[in-house]
């Protein structure tokens, strides 16, 4: 016996997503909960794979259970499939595991023919006969045949410019009997093949054009954008046809059980009179609010708001539903957790809290971390948007402030966007699956028409990406490649500010400010679930008082990380040269006590008061002297300068030259690996002791007004347990001297990076000196891959990891944690740490610690916390809590 390829909807359920994909997993499951569900039934995901994994050959089995499904949808419906005297009609529809909207096929209406035509046309009338008919025929020729939408569109323009009409409800019965004969001799010119009379050749040509959209090129671009993996395959759901399109009593829609926009509990969606769903959809016609239909439709909209209300209730979760209306009686064609925008999300899953729907922790997992992003995206200034010229208003299909140039095609979009590394705004009359390359390369898209449910809103939403749709008063002009709007021509290039929140369309480039996260209480109160949920905390790398004040507001426990060579960047740098350029020791000393010192205490200080209660961890000089010097090339240039003009006994000449024998003493070939780190420390003492002293004296200053400090010292780049043995103990004794002097006791800490690879092996060594590790993993990464962090991705990287050609590494191991390599020395070095120190702290305040796959890993280390740059706490607050969820037990 073969394999089972088909399962019957009731044979199924929601459990088998993986096998039946999300359309047909959820016919199942409404079929199972009683749901008007029209008949039909599901071909596996794993026909799709064994289909093209054998040269687009059916597997054995699936055509004979397809006939054999197909008889029980007969029986049921009491009409037979390809019975010229009364054929039952089918559509044929794509499902894949994961929601891809629009990217693969579907084709309604098949089983109709010339001939059948006109049995439906005598029962069902002519209009819905042809109008069906004239849909089987594009959606085959597109789908099936290869022969492009728009030549199809082509025509229908031509025969509703004839007939005098704008809509296409309004074409006559004639009209589309016109156009249907011109689609098919379009079809017999320019497709593969002529369009197939034979209803049962229309269903195997149309099962097998599904099985191949897997693999298009928008699929397949879809899923590369998403993170879908590409070897799960589609399912086919074949199913009984109900008709939106017999009449004024008929319809389809879409609609949420929530907003799923800004997450209101209130029923939301669209609906077009005598239609099919892909009208509503396509956007190709604007529907009404779902709302109306309460008017219109009464039953059907009684029984649409207590099957939605059953459905949010059985899935535990807002549900994007598709319905058809055939002659006042509702039908469900499908189902599934609705796509929605961050804000939503988070409204969402506090309110089903709240409605004791679902638990905090179910909450917090349902929120992504890349939606805690979208929240902290900037939008327009207020003032601003006030003093601006606005153009237009569409629909706020997707939020957020998107500033670019205006291009008109997918094409052109991506490439200014990816070649010329400019902001696009992508502006189309309405976004097709095919733009998805453009859209994805774009800031911001606005579309003519369309609804909040079109193609190019879900789309967006999904992406993150702001989008005006259905914005009509707009009047593109391809050919010029330009559009009109309020008196105004935009040309491409022409700059505009597109506000997806509000629906809004601005002319130029307008400010934008970051959203203030105190004002978000829903994100807040996840973002305290996770906190209730996590174990690992978070900390945040914070260079100054500015910044730690952002990081403590966004949450931090902490400051894993302040780097002080960052506190004398810009004009400090000149400060800075004064040290290095001291001839005499005493020199030196003097311009340490004199000007670095006091600079750093009140940086220290400021960062004190604001962490107060908090830990600060301080991390001693460690870049090269060189990178706070002009560059040598820079300097040879201007002294070669002065040597051809003469100027030889000028002071500059003497300055520059000067400055050019310090730097090129200071040089080394690979300075990465060089004089950096507790290697200055130790070889130049004075350094790090008046860091220490400007530590402790702003500590013991602010310790005296009341603010609690808890300041940790950290010593970079160890390699040895030597090196540590010989800084410290003379540290320590400068913190000790501080405190006397100024007649206060502290609590502190000494401890170390851990970032080169021997410090991973020897740590139970180094931990027996430092009372605390923090992992840099930038460094500890380009020293165990042995990869320049500063060159690699311009020179290979990129080729390498992620989306790059050669697919050497499935990620950037700068960006995520390489858990095979680099993790193995994390693990071993927290091991090992504690094995001589239990209590010994742990952190990472590499670029990692912000990154919620590698903070998973960090959860499973054992680390006490991770430390990233502020903007990307509340992310790693969600991140923690998720690997505490997934590893639950653990
Ligand atoms: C690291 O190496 O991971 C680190 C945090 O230090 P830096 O990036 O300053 O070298
Ligand atoms: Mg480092």
């Amino acid at each position: 016996m073969s394999k089972k390829w088909v399962y019957l909807f009731e044979e199924g359920n929601a459990s088998m997503r993986d096998l039946l994909g999300g359309k047909g997993s959820g016919l199942a499951e409404m079929t199972s909960l009683g749901l008007p569900v029209p008949p039909g039934f599901t071909c596996t995901t794993e026909a799709c794979l064994a289909y093209l994994g054998n040269n687009n050959q059916l597997p054995g089995g699936l055509w004979e259970q397809v006939l054999e499904g197909m008889e029980v949808l007969n029986k049921k419906m009491g009409r037979r499939f390809a019975d010229p005297s009364d054929p039952l009609l089918v559509s044929v529809r794509s499902g894949a595991k994961f929601s891809m909207p629009g990217m693969m096929d579907t084709i309604l209406n098949l089983g109709l023919n010339d001939q059948t035509v006109t049995i439906v046309a005598a029962k069902a009338g002519d209009r819905f006969a042809w109008d069906s008919y004239r849909r089987l025929v594009q959606m085959f020729g597109d789908v099936v045949l290869g022969v492009h939408s728009s030549r199809f569109e082509e025509i229908i323009k031509s025969v509703k410019a004839e007939e005098g009409v704008k809509n296409d409800t309004d074409v006559s019965p004639a009209g589309w009997q016109k156009a249907v004969k011109q689609f098919e001799d379009l079809i017999a010119k320019e497709g593969e093949r002529e369009f197939p009379q034979d209803p049962w050749e229309q269903l195997k040509l149309a099962i097998e054009a599904v099985f191949k959209s897997w693999n298009g090129k928008r699929a397949i671009d879809y899923r590369n954008a998403t993170n879908i993996p590409h070897n799960l395959g589609t399912a086919v759901n074949i199913q009984c046809m109900v008709f939106g399109n017999v009449g004024e009593d008929s319809g389809s829609g879409v609609a949420f059980t929530r907003n799923p926009a800004n997450g209101e509990n209130d029923f939301y969606g669209e609906y077009l009179f005598n239609a099919q769903g892909e009208d509503v959809v396509s956007g190709a016609r604007t529907p009404t609010e779902v709302h109306k239909l309460k008017e219109e439709a009464p039953e059907a909209f009684n029984k649409l708001m207590e099957v939605s209300s059953i459905l949010e209730k059985h899935y535990q979760d807002m549900q994007d539903m598709e319905f058809t209306i055939e002659n006042g009686i509702l039908y469900m064609l499908q189902t599934r957790n609705g796509k929605r925008t961050a804000a939503a999300a988070v409204k969402i899953a506090v309110d089903m809290v709240e409605e004791g729907l679902i638990t905090k922790e179910q909450a917090v997992s349902r929120i992504e971390a890349f939606q805690i992003d979208q929240l902290m995206h900037p939008r327009f200034d207020d003032a601003v948007r006030k003093a601006a010229t606005r153009l237009a208003k569409g629909l706020n299909a997707s939020p957020g402030a998107a500033v670019g140039q205006v291009y008109l095609d997918a094409d052109t979009a991506e490439k200014m966007a990816k070649e010329e590394g400019k902001k696009v705004i992508l502006v189309r009359p309405e976004t097709t699956p095919d733009d998805v390359h453009g859209m994805l390369a774009s800031k911001g898209i606005l579309t003519q028409h369309g609804g909040a449910t079109s193609h190019a809103a879900v789309v967006a939403r999904q992406l993150g990406i702001p989008c005006v749709a259905g914005c009509e008063d707009i009047k593109i002009d391809l050919a010029k490649r330009q559009f009109t709007v309020a008196g105004h021509v935009i040309k491409e290039g022409d700059t505009v500010s597109l506000d997806g929140s509000t629906g809004e369309v601005f002319l130029g480039a307008l400010a934008t400010v970051s959203p203030s996260f105190a004002d978000q209480p829903y994100l807040n109160t996840i973002l305290k679930w996770a906190d209730e949920i996590r174990r690992l905390q978070v900390w945040a790398n914070a260079d100054d008082p500015e910044q730690a004040r952002r990081a403590r507001s966004y949450g931090a426990q902490g400051i894993g990380l302040c780097r002080t060579e960052h506190m004398f960047l810009g004009d400090r740098t000149e400060k800075f040269q004064e040290a290095i350029l001291a001839e005499t020791d005493e020199e030196f000393q003097r311009v340490l006590d004199e000007v670095l010192l006091p600079l750093q205490r009140e940086d220290f200080y400021g960062i004190f008061k604001e962490m107060d209660g908090l830990p600060v961890i301080i991390r001693l000089l460690d870049p090269p002297l060189h990178e706070f010097m002009p560059s040598a090339l820079e300097l040879t240039r201007e002294v070669a300068l002065l040597e051809g003009a003469g100027k030889t006994n000028t002071p500059e000449y003497a300055e520059k030259t000067h400055l050019l024998s310090v730097v090129t003493d200071l040089s080394e070939f690979n300075p990465m690996l060089g004089l950096r780190g507790c290697r200055l420390g130790i070889t130049m003492p004075g350094l790090n002791k008046m860091q220490v002293r400007a530590i402790f004296e702003a500590a013991c200053d602010a310790a005296k007004e009341g603010i609690k400090v808890s300041p940790e010292v950290m010593i970079p780049l160890t390699s040895h347990v030597n090196e540590l043995k010989h800084i410290q103990p003379l540290l320590e004794e400068v913190a000790k001297a501080v405190m006397s002097e100024k007649g206060i006791e502290i609590e502190y800490k000494f401890g170390t990076m851990i970032e080169i690879p021997r410090a991973c092996l020897t740590a139970d060594e180094i931990a027996g000196v430092a009372q605390f590790f923090s992992f840099g993993t930038n460094d500890l990464t380009q020293m165990t891959f042995g990869i320049s962090r500063d060159d690699a991705e311009r020179k290979f990287l990129l080729r390498y990891a992620d989306e790059g050609d050669l697919n050497i590494l499935p990620k950037n191991p700068f960006q995520t944690l390489d858990e095979r390599g680099v993790g193995q020395l994390l693990f071993m070095g927290v091991e090992r740490g504690r094995k001589t120190r239990p209590d010994l702290e742990v952190g990472i305040c590499g670029e990692h610690g912000g990154d919620p796959e590698s903070i998973e890993i960090c959860h499973r280390a054992g680390l006490n916390y991770v430390s990233c740059s502020p903007f990307r706490v509340p992310v790693a607050r969600l991140a923690a809590a998720h690997a505490a969820i997934k590893n639950k037990g653990h």
